[in-house]
Order: structure tokens, then C-alpha cells, then sequence
């Protein structure tokens, strides 16, 4: 994370008596940034504790969630299920280090990052509350965050992002300042398009604008609008300073953690609908979500031959209480689940696109049903875990290659009905012989060849694409 405020005085109030799932409150970090010149330092600033703020930020979620009746219809509210339940599995934080609200990956979690003066002064109506957390939860949905380094320009990006999330925002919803399509009278910005589409606007505006003499678009109101956001924006609703960290992330870490944004997205949506007015590409995209692309191995036909010669059975339903003499109950039904052992080349060579290719494939083969205990390893093993559908941070290796250790471990400790080993290809071959069914598969890029492979024990197989 690269942020901070640090010549700002600190003033956490380290209240925890919240229980509310899924928030943080800050943790002092040390550390520093481009973006600090930025903001505005305010020298007497009012402490707020965190429960307050935490306080209202769950009425913020009830009112999203149910609505607000108000005698007065002008203060009436109408439900928005998708943003409340949305809102209420994101994780939360509340922290003085960032101006503004800020969605920032926290501890592998996608946390939305609340500033208690901003939160209190700046957004000083609940509806600019409303509307604030909508704006992020947009920026999510609309995997500005995930995205946002394919952007040559990523200033432009951010301006061009605001324009898409702020038009499914009510006005009275939004604070003065921001980013809106009347910002650029000239343009003439078509309503609901792209982030594409208006960053490509933008970016002819900026062109022809940019090398403009001294004086000759001072009456351009979009050229100057343009300008005060591309700069300090500090009148915008939040910042986008955090984007850049997630974009330091591996490929693989990137497509885990999206992965698991759809899949939360996914849950949400199956308990509300879609806001309306959302446009119908985004709409398909995450309705018809099936983590990534459709698997490129047929696992399920793979597994089956591992399948046929193992005796291996798990009971299907739990028992309360289990015969002492078969260790089941008569009449239940047993099924098999299988124990693949899946060891994961991460040595040296194998790049993080590999790598996230052959997660992806990990993710197939659990989803199969099978009990997956993954080893990472390059000379030796540098972990083991017990897959759960997504894969861990940090991933070990680096190194050389070893192929031995994965199978002394399937042979002496975990003893698989099968183990399937992802790599390149690229080391000797192992003497250790395993005892279980094996099979290799290799990457699609400059992976050994067949005759390389040749006298490798068990299956191989080359991953298609
Ligand atoms: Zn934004």
C-alpha cells in the first residue's frame, strides 16, 4: 500500500466495541506517498469516534436494504436491495490515511475505506452517504478497480469511470464537484456508455487541447473541467489512489480475487435484482458468470478414469450417530470422493500467467467434487494446503525444479487416489515412482516435448489454448 498522510496528526480512536462483521478499524501504517502533496491538510480536524461513524454506516446499509418511509415524500427513500446486500458484505474500515472513501485490497479483501471527517462534514446528508458508497460499489461492479491498468492514460481512466458510475447515481445523491456529463457541454457525451467510450472522448479532447496555445480554449468549459479533474480533484467524492496497488498484484492474485468478487456478486444477486437501469452487458456478464472461461480440460472424464480402481468412500450425509460396528449407519448412502493431490510447478520458470492458467484448471478439478490438497513446489515443497476454491496469497517458490518431493509426499503422508502435477516439463526426471495414478499437464507454452516427457512415469497431457 502506498499511502498516507503522515504529517497529519493521528487520531484513531481505537473503539472496538463494534461486532460488526467485516469491519476494521484502522491500523496505524508508516508509510508514505506522491498523493499526500495532493490533499489538503486540515490542521484542526474534529475526532469522531469510530463507532458513530460504524453506527452509521449499518443504518446506511438498513436503508438501503428496506428503504426509508418519511411522512414527507420528498425524504422518502426506496429500497435498493443490490447496493445493501452488496454493501453489507463489503468490507469496511475506517481510516484518516485516505481523503476521502477509497475501495483498497486489505488483507487479500476488497475494503472500502472510510474517512470519518469526510464521512461527517463532507457528506453531511445521508442521501450524499447514500450515494458515495454507491459510487464505489459501481466502481465493483464495473471492474474499474481490476481494469484500470489496461489504460495508457490512467488519470483520464478515472475521469472516464466517474462519468459511468456517477450517471447511475440520483443527483441529489451526489455532492457538488463531481464528474457528471454536463461537465463537458462540448462533448456531448452519449448517457450510459462505456467506460471505453468516454475515455475516448477524453482522450481526443485532451489531445487537441493539450497542445493548445496559451489562452486559445479558455472558453472551452470541458477543456477546463477536464483539467481540474485530471489535477488535484479534491472537491471529487473519493480518490482512486489504491487502484494502482491492486494493479501491482500477480495475474493470478488478480484473478483469484475477481473470481471471488463475481462469485460474491453472484450470491448477491441471486437474493435481489439488478438496479434497473444497469446496462444489459454487465447485466449478462454477471448473471451468466461462471468463474472465468468454461474449463479447457475435461476434468470430469480425467477424474473418472483416476476414479474407477479407487475404493476410497466418504459418507454423504452426516450421521448423528454412527454405528461402533461398521462406523455407518445401514441404508446411508456412500459415495466416492476422491483425493487428488495437485502439485503446482512454481518454479522459476513457470510466469504467473502459467501459473493462473493452472489455478484455473485446480478450480475445475475441485469443482468436480474431489477433496484437492494442492503442494506448491520448486525444489522441494514450499506449502501444502487444502484447496477450498480459491487459491492462497503469497504463493511459495521461484527457485529450481525438483519434481521428487511432491510424490514422496503423495507416497508417505497425504497417499492420494491420484495426483495430477502442473509444470513445464522442465527438470529430471523424478526417481521417486509414485503409487498412486499420475498424470502431468503441461503448460501450453514452451513446455518439455512428448519425447522429452517420455520416460516420466503415468499420463501427460498438454493444456489446450
Ligand atoms: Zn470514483
Amino acid at each position: 500500500m502506498s499511502h498516507s498522510m503522515s504529517n497529519e496528526e493521528e487520531h484513531t480512536t481505537h473503539n472496538q466495541e463494534n461486532n460488526t462483521e467485516n469491519i476494521t478499524t484502522e491500523e496505524q501504517t508508516q508509510e508514505t506517498t506522491q498523493e499526500e502533496s495532493q490533499v489538503e491538510q486540515k490542521i484542526e480536524k474534529k475526532i469522531y469516534p469510530v463507532s458513530e461513524i460504524l453506527y452509521e454506516v449499518a443504518q446506511i446499509s438498513t436503508i438501503l436494504i428496506v428503504g426509508k418511509l418519511d411522512p414527507d415524500p420528498a425524504e422518502r427513500i426506496p429500497a435498493e436491495p443490490f447496493y445493501g446486500y452488496f454493501f453489507t458484505n463489503l468490507a469496511k474500515r475506517v481510516t484518516s490515511q485516505i481523503p476521502t472513501l477509497a475501495v483498497a485490497l486489505i488483507q487479500n479483501q476488497m475494503t472500502l475505506c472510510i474517512n470519518p471527517n469526510f464521512w461527517k462534514e463532507d457528506l453531511d446528508n445521508f442521501r450524499f452517504k447514500l450515494g458515495g458508497i454507491k459510487h464505489e460499489i459501481l466502481h465493483l461492479v464495473f471492474d474499474h478497480v481490476m481494469t484500470s491498468m489496461r489504460w495508457s492514460n490512467k488519470r483520464l481512466f478515472n475521469v472516464a469511470a466517474d462519468l459511468v458510475v456517477n450517471q447511475f447515481i440520483p443527483r441529489n445523491q451526489l455532492i457538488d464537484g463531481v464528474v457528471l456529463l454536463e461537465s463537458f457541454p462540448e462533448l456531448k457525451l452519449l448517457p450510459f456508455e462505456s467506460s471505453q467510450y468516454y475515455y475516448n472522448r477524453l482522450m481526443e479532447l485532451y489531445q487537441e487541447c493539450s497542445i493548445c496555445k496559451n489562452g486559445e480554449k479558455d472558453d472551452n468549459v470541458s477543456w477546463q473541467n477536464l483539467q481540474k479533474f485530471l489535477g488535484d480533484g479534491s472537491d471529487s467524492q473519493e480518490k482512486h489512489i489504491y487502484w494502482e496497488d491492486i494493479q501491482k498484484l500477480s495475474e493470478a492474485e488478480r484473478q483469484a480475487l475477481r473470481n471471488q468478487q463475481k462469485k460474491n456478486m453472484r450470491k448477491i444477486i441471486k437474493g435481489s435484482k439488478l438496479p434497473g437501469n444497469f446496462p444489459n452487458e454487465f447485466r449478462e456478464d454477471i448473471e451468466n458468470f461462471d468463474v472465468t472461461q468454461k474449463p479447457q480440460l475435461h476434468w470430469k472424464d480425467i477424474l473418472k478414469v483416476f476414479a474407477s480402481n479407487s475404493s476410497r468412500t466418504y459418507i454423504k450425509n452426516t450421521l448423528k450417530r454412527p454405528s461402533k460396528r461398521y462406523g455407518t449407519s445401514p441404508g446411508i448412502k456412500i459415495a466416492k470422493k476422491q483425493k487428488i493431490l495437485v502439485a503446482i510447478d512454481t518454479s522459476g520458470s513457470i510466469d504467473q500467467d502459467q501459473l493462473a492458467k493452472f489455478f484455473e484448471q485446480v478450480y475445475h478439478i475441485w469443482r468436480q467434487g474431489v477433496e484437492v490438497h494442492v503442494a506448491e513446489c520448486d525444489t522441494e515443497i514450499g506449502r501444502t494446503y487444502t484447496y477450498k476454491g480459491k487459491l492462497l496469497p503469497n504463493m511459495t517458490g521461484g527457485g529450481g525444479t525438483d519434481f521428487n518431493d511432491p510424490i514422496k509426499y503423495a507416497n508417505d503422508k497425504y497417499k492420494p487416489d491420484a495426483m495430477i502435477y502442473f509444470t513445464d516439463g522442465y527438470g529430471d526426471i523424478p526417481y521417486e515412482k509414485p503409487k498412486c495414478k499420475m498424470i502431468w499437464i503441461l503448460s501450453n507454452n514452451y513446455a518439455a516435448s512428448p519425447e522429452e516427457m517420455a520416460n516420466f512415469p503415468g499420463k501427460k497431457m498438454y493444456m489446450p489454448g
